[in-house]
């Protein structure tokens, strides 16, 4: 990522990633881990290798999603760090490094951004078809170090809730991504409207179609809708991605079918 200056903010190796993938939102309780971790299982699933690397200091919360809490990094040779693994698919998380014998002074400041510079060069990655980086809620500090950190970013998904576009955070997030040159590859709108599990019956809890609206009005991609969904609550809760554990359930094809369409636009076929 270059800056106006044509440089790199930071002295960056290249990507462990042939693409790489950032899930951001507005503000923080829209869903973006949950976009975030059943995006990068999904793609390992359709065969790619695929890393997923959780930069949330402030609520790290893919180990809970994928049932990885009180994972530990740990070392082989002292000096790379080895990714914990879902099935197939790589996971780092800070947390991950939570109740180490890491120093936790490397959580304030500038030494938070050292810890995601490491998780980058540091770790085993191995060749990766595609890395997905889980990135703070916002437009603040924070997601933008992280952002400019990333080496070689193939662009952004935004996740967002249909009353947070009345507010106009996600016009936020495309002009956050506008001003780092980060392309939009789409927008996900996430709590969209209530399924009657009895009668199928769709209820707007808070309006509809304003996603689409906005992104046609801001030239980005809209990717698709996620519902309102108990059982994606009890996914969450429990550990188990739903496009691995009901991957059968409608709103998981629905969601399967918008990582393809992601995925075509990563590859450049969308
Ligand atoms: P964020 O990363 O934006 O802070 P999370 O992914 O942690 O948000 O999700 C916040 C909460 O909302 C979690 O309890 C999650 O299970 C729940 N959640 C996310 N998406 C949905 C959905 N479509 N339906 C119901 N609950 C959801």
């Amino acid at each position: 990522m270059m800056n106006e200056n044509g440089t790199k903010p930071y002295g960056l190796d290249e990507s462990p990633a042939k693409k790489t993938i950032l899930v951001l939102s507005g503000k923080g309780g829209v869903g973006k881990s949950t976009v975030a971790a059943n995006l990068a299982v999904s793609i390992s699933l359709q065969g790619y290798s695929a890393g997923l690397l959780d930069t949330d200091f402030h609520g790290p919360s893919i180990p809970k999603l994928l049932g990885m809490e009180g994972t530990r990094l740990v070392s082989n040779d002292g000096k790379t760090l080895e990714p914990a693994e879902f099935g197939s698919l790589k996971v780092i998380s800070v947390d991950f490094m939570l109740g180490s014998r890491t120093d936790p002074v490397i959580w304030r400041g500038p030494m938070k951004m050292n810890v995601i510079r490491q998780f980058f060069q540091d770790v085993n990655w191995g060749d990766l078809d595609y890395m997905i980086v889980d990135c703070p809620p916002g437009t603040g500090d924070e997601p933008l170090s992280v952002v400019q950190l990333v080496p070689e970013p193939t662009g952004a998904v935004i996740v967002t809730t249909p009353q947070e576009l009345a507010l106009s955070d996600v016009r936020r997030s495309v002009s956050f991504c506008r001003a780092l040159n980060l392309p939009v590859l789409g927008v996900i709108e996430n709590m969209s409207g209530f399924v009657c599990p009895h009668c199928g019956e769709r209820t707007e809890l808070f309006g509809s179609g304003g996603g689409e609206a906005m992104a046609s009005g801001m030239g980005v991609p809209f990717l698709g809708r996620i519902p309102i969904e108990p059982s994606i609550v009890e996914s969450g809760d429990t550990g188990k991605p739903f496009v691995y554990h009901q991957s059968k359930l409608p709103f998981a094809r629905e969601f399967e079918a918008m990582v393809k369409t992601l995925v075509e636009k990563a590859e450049g076929k969308g």
